[in-house]
C-alpha cells in the first residue's frame, strides 16, 4: 500500500492536492479536519468537545484525535489501495502513535511529503477561505494562533519523519496543477 503523510500548515493547499491524488492514485483520503467537521456537525460528544479547541485555534487532545483517525483507517482499509492522511499526525506524540498502529495493523506509512509555503501567503489564503468557509477559525486571530501552533507542535512531525528517511519538501506556491506535478514526482520516483 502507498500511505502518504500530507504535511504543512494551515492553508498550505493540503486538501486541494488530496482530491487530485485521490483521482490519480486512487488513494482514500482521510482528513483529520474533516472528520472532526463532520462530529461538531452531527452534534456528537465528542463534537462538542472538539468544537472548544477548534473556535480557539488549539488542537484537540492527541488520544482522542488518535481515537478518530484510528477507526477512520479501520473503516475504510477493505480494499484501499493506500491513504493520504490529511491533518494527521500534528504532533510527535501522534506520529509515533501512527508508525505504531501501522505496524501493528502490517502495514507501514511510505514517507511523508511537507508542503512549504511561507507565513504571509499561507495567512491570504485562510482569510480569502474564512470569506466563505463558514469556519470558525479562519479569522485572523485564531489563524494567528494555528500558525503560532504549527511551528511549536506539527513542524517538529517532519523532524521525527526526517529521522526515519521518510521526509520529502516540495514547494506549494504556484499554480495546482504545478504543485500537484511537484508531489507526483515524488511519489512516482520512489516507486
Ligand atoms: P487547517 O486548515 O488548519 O489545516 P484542518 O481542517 O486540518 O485545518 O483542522 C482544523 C482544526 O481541527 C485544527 O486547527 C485542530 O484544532 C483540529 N485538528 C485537526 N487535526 C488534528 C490533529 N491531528 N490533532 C489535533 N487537532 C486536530
Amino acid at each position: 500500500m502507498l500511505n502518504i503523510i500530507l504535511c504543512g500548515a494551515p492553508g498550505c493547499g493540503k486538501g486541494t492536492q488530496s482530491a487530485l491524488l485521490v483521482e490519480k492514485y486512487g488513494l482514500k483520503h482521510l482528513s483529520t479536519g474533516d472528520l472532526l467537521r463532520a462530529e461538531m456537525q452531527s452534534g456528537s460528544e465528542v463534537g462538542n468537545k472538539a468544537s472548544e479547541f477548534i473556535s480557539q485555534g488549539n488542537l484537540v487532545p492527541d488520544a482522542m484525535i488518535i481515537e478518530i483517525l484510528l477507526k477512520a483507517v479501520d473503516a475504510e482499509s477493505k480494499d484501499a489501495a493506500g491513504f493520504i492522511l490529511d491533518g494527521f499526525p500534528r504532533t510527535v506524540e501522534q506520529a509515533i502513535a501512527l508508525e505504531k498502529a501501522f505496524e501493528e495493523r502490517n502495514n507501514k506509512i511510505s514517507f511523508l511529503i511537507d508542503v512549504q509555503v511561507e507565513t504571509e501567503e499561507l495567512i491570504t489564503r485562510l482569510l480569502k477561505r474564512g470569506e466563505t468557509s463558514g469556519r470558525s477559525d479562519d479569522n485572523l486571530e485564531t489563524i494567528k494562533k494555528r500558525l503560532e501552533i504549527y511551528e511549536e507542535k506539527t513542524a517538529p512531525v517532519n523532524d521525527f519523519y526526517k529521522g526515519l528517511n521518510k521526509y520529502y519538501a516540495i514547494n506549494g506556491i504556484g499554480q495546482i496543477e504545478e504543485i500537484f506535478g511537484r508531489i507526483s514526482e515524488v511519489i512516482d520516483s520512489t516507486k
